[in-house]
């Protein structure tokens, strides 16, 4: 897996998707703590449920099933489900936090793959390009020469491609935002 701070950082990065009304921090904390939520499987471990289970790391939390359940729940958990509309936009950009976890996992270069279509095939799959390099499961390996190398991979490969696509939000919205933008329509 990338590190948990990058799984964090890219479902907060969604937070710029926000519907209009919705205050982005909050939202961005929200879906920066949903895009880590699959790692939880990493109990698994302690339960003694191998990693190529379908219960086990990078299994069924990591599906697109398991993604679809959550994000409605995480939606209205966090407070979005006032309104109908809105609770459906967010929760689009709370299924896509989610997801993204596993994208960024298929995206690394070693352990197994993922199983995006659990339950309804136990094959685990990583993307065609794994430019990122994996981290390592053990916390204690944090503080180490080769975090820095993974780190480094991250940055190339994630946190700079996310930080393009925030500030192209950021230029999008504020030319929306511009007075004189909005043209009526003929006879309006
Ligand atoms: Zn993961």
């Amino acid at each position: 897996m990338p590190t948990i701070m990058t799984h964090a950082l890219a479902g907060a990065a969604l937070g710029q998707a926000a519907p209009a009304g919705i205050p982005k921090f909050r939202l961005s904390v929200c879906l920066g703590c949903a895009a880590m939520l699959p790692d939880l499987d990493v109990i698994m471990f302690a339960l003694k449920i191998p990693y190529s289970h379908v219960l086990g790391h990078r299994g069924f939390s990591h599906s697109v099933i398991f993604a679809m359940v959550l994000a409605p729940l995480i939606t209205w958990l966090a407070g979005y489900a006032a309104d109908p509309k809105r609770y459906f936009n967010t929760g689009l950009i709370f299924l896509a936090a989610i997801l993204s976890h596993g994208i960024l996992d298929a995206l690394t270069d070693a352990g197994l793959g993922v199983g995006f279509f659990i339950p309804f095939t136990d094959e685990r799959h990583f993307l065609p390009w794994r430019p990122v390099m994996t981290a390592s499961l053990n916390p204690s390996s944090f503080l180490s020469r080769e975090t820095l190398r993974i780190l480094e991979s991250e940055a190339v490969y994630i946190w700079l491609p996310l930080t393009a696509v925030i500030f192209l939000f950021s230029i999008i919205r504020r030319v929306k935002n511009c007075p004189g933008a909005e043209t009526s329509a003929p006879g309006k």
